[in-house]
């Protein structure tokens, strides 16, 4: 049965470029799993926008003398220009800074209002005598309260990933000029997540058997632990999404409550693009609809507790707002498959201190194939990983180039020169070798599948490098070039390896999508066919007499002095 399936991405903050450690944390994850979806004849919507709000963006614009706006006019067009040369294929990258965005965000906010999930409160926030204005989190930090790190900002600790509230922090001064602020009362709305916890922790409970162990640590096993208080989220602040009610000029909805709508927003927007303008409830109204959120782990809590709290406050009330006939409740989180994070070269990843391999560089260097590949290889699923200049070309040269480019272009240049150029016709004929090898095709498919419907990326390479080895080595021992004087031993040996290079660029396809679609041509297949469910039909697939070509290099070797040239001049992309 096919399904509809959302495929939500981070959406990065257009304050910086994008870098490998980004890329490999959600963005990349994402398109595979899109890819790999729609493959299975899936309806799959991908969307993710640049979160033009914030702090973060405001923070940027005061150290550069520009508007916020001019922050993100900047960024957005870039983060487009890296996705469309990377192959990420989304269906919609919009912003948080569009009319539609902005009008949805606002009807989230005023359903929640109605429905009793927000409450005004007076609290304390940090505020500057010298500046006479009050400090949005980010421009305070100091010690976090939780895990004692220093230096670490107000509103989330980077060390210990939790989320914090601001006027505990320990020894706060101010980032604009290092004074020390003072605790000042303002008014704001407070998502009364207490009230919501039982609802939450039920949410979180259906999915325990499936979610990976760190995203449950931090959302169900802080709940269990310390419980859910109500959460601000408006902010003293001109630069975002206006609080839609009079005499609240001046404030705005917290960046992480609105952004996280952005899911939906731009389900919405899309819809809007392509005149029909209820598509969007296909994915959030049909409760049998999967939503797949590709984030890293410092963003778990507003994923797997805040937006399923916002998501479920709202219930049908959200749909009847937008006017649909028949409102129904939005659709939860089906798996936030959260990813730890990539370092570089035993270091943490830091665009402010240079320390990055920036996407766009990367690119102007390196095939987009390539980087996929080796960022595949190396996803942070389980634990931080590392990028490594020496496993990156080593993966490049013995598995891309030695391997899989190997097998393609020694079967089809022989089939060139041996077979007449075509698939020979060996109508139901075998032999124990072909059989014995499909076999053994079969249960790596089977494992490679498993890996995909479960999001185990990194696991899946393994499964695919196994099926490019199985190709070589059933090539190699049954030594077609031997078989001059047994055409019909030799013509079940070509077709089934031409059959093999046929299976395994659909295999491929989610994780190199530029060179498998060029493997599927040379064997004469313009579309991508679907994901093989059956595998030794698989093997019948290529109609007798189809010509094969030959294509030009598919992997482009890399000398380790290339990377080395690179290596000493990380981070030259960025403009800071
Ligand atoms: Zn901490």
């Amino acid at each position: 049965m096919n399904e509809n399936i959302l495929v939500a991405i981070a959406w990065p903050y257009a304050n910086a470029d994008i870098h490998v450690g980004n890329i490999t944390g959600s963005h990349l994850p994402g398109d595979i799993v899109a890819r790999y979806h729609r493959l299975r004849g899936n309806k799959v919507l991908m969307v993710s926008g640049s979160d033009s709000h914030g702090t973060a963006i405001t923070i940027k614009a005061d150290q550069k003398g520009l508007t916020p706006h001019e922050i993100y006019s900047y960024y957005h067009p870039r983060f487009i220009e890296l996705f469309q040369r990377l192959g990420i294929s989304y269906d919609l990258f919009t912003s948080t800074h569009t009319e539609n965005h902005f009008s949805i965000a606002q009807k989230v906010f005023l359903t929640l209002l109605e429905n009793g999930f927000l409450k005004r409160d007076i609290s304390k926030q940090w505020y500057s005598p010298s500046q006479e204005r009050f400090l949005p989190d980010r421009y305070v930090e100091g010690t976090c309260y939780i895990c004692g790190a220093e230096g670490t900002r107000s509103d989330q600790c980077e060390k210990c990933g939790h989320e914090l509230e601001a006027e505990k922090l320990i020894n706060p001064r101010s980032k604009v000029d290092g004074s020390t602020p003072i605790l000042k009362e303002t008014e704001h709305f407070f998502l009364d997540l207490s009230t919501l916890e039982p609802r939450i922790q039920e949410f979180l409970k259906e999915r325990e058997d499936y979610w990976r162990p760190n995203v449950l640590r931090q959302s169900l096993g802080t709940i269990q632990s310390v419980g859910l208080k109500p959460t601000s989220i408006t902010r003293d602040l001109e630069w975002g999404i206006p609080v839609p009610l009079d005499d609240w000029q001046g404030k705005c909805l917290y960046v992480w409550f609105e952004a996280v709508m952005g899911y939906l927003s731009s389900t919405v927007e899309w819809s809007d693009l392509n005149d029909n303008p209820i598509a969007w409830r296909d994915w959030w109204t049909n409760q049998q609809a999967k939503s797949f959120y590709f984030i890293g782990k410092d963003n778990i809590t507003f994923h797997a507790v805040t937006w399923p709290a916002e998501l479920l406050g709202m219930g049908a009330d959200f749909d009847r707002r937008m006017e649909s006939f028949d409102p129904q409740p939005l659709v939860l989180p089906y798996d936030v498959p959260a990813n730890e994070f990539m370092n570089l070269e035993g270091k943490k990843i830091s665009g402010s201190h240079n320390w990055a391999v920036w996407g766009l560089d990367a690119l102007d260097r390196y095939d987009s194939d390539a980087l996929r590949y080796y960022l595949t290889t190396s996803m942070p699923e389980a634990r931080d990983t590392d990028w490594d200049w020496e496993e990156f070309f080593q993966r490049n040269n013995n598995e891309l180039v030695a391997t899989w480019g190997n097998l393609v272009n020694r079967v089809l240049g022989f089939t060139a020169k041996h077979a007449d150029g075509v698939v020979p016709d060996i109508g139901d004929a075998t032999s124990p070798a072909r059989d014995a090898f499909v076999e053994q095709v079969a249960g790596l498919v089977a494992e490679l599948t498993d890996h995909m419907e479960h999001n185990q990326l990194r696991k899946s390479m393994g499964a695919l490098r196994d099926l490019w080895a199985a190709g070589n080595a059933f090539w190699n021992a049954e030594e077609p070039w031997k078989l001059a004087d047994d055409p019909e031993a030799r013509a079940i040996v070509i077709s089934t390896a031409l059959h093999h290079l046929r299976l395994l660029a659909i295999l491929g396809a989610p994780v190199l999508p530029d060179t498998s679609p060029r493997v599927l041509a040379a064997l004469g297949i313009d579309d991508l066919p679907p994901w093989p469910t059956d595998v030794a039909a698989a093997y019948a697939a290529l109609p007798p007499g189809t010509g094969i070509e030959v294509p030009s290099v598919l992997f482009a070797k890399i000398e380790p002095e290339q990377v080395a040239a690179w290596s000493d001049r990380f981070g030259c992309g960025d403009d800071a």
